[in-house]
């Protein structure tokens, strides 16, 4: 079994709002969506969620 998910990657980012179930991906800069928008977001992905950038947390 692998322990490759969201919630042991270095770029997960839990937000105090949200459950522990997901949280912001936070490996790149916050994007927009399309041009109109003027508040850029990150990516927000489940805790067994992973990808191919995953680094384990040092904590
Ligand atoms: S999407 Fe990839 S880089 Fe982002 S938190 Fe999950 S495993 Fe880490």
């Amino acid at each position: 079994m692998s322990d490759t998910a969201c919630k042991t990657c270095a770029f997960f980012e839990i937000k105090a709002a949200e459950t522990d179930a997901k949280g912001e991906c936070r490996f790149n800069p916050p994007t927009f969506l399309t041009e109109a928008e003027h508040k850029g977001m990150w990516p927000v992905v489940k805790s067994d969620d992973w990808c191919g950038q995953f680094e384990q947390n040092a904590a």
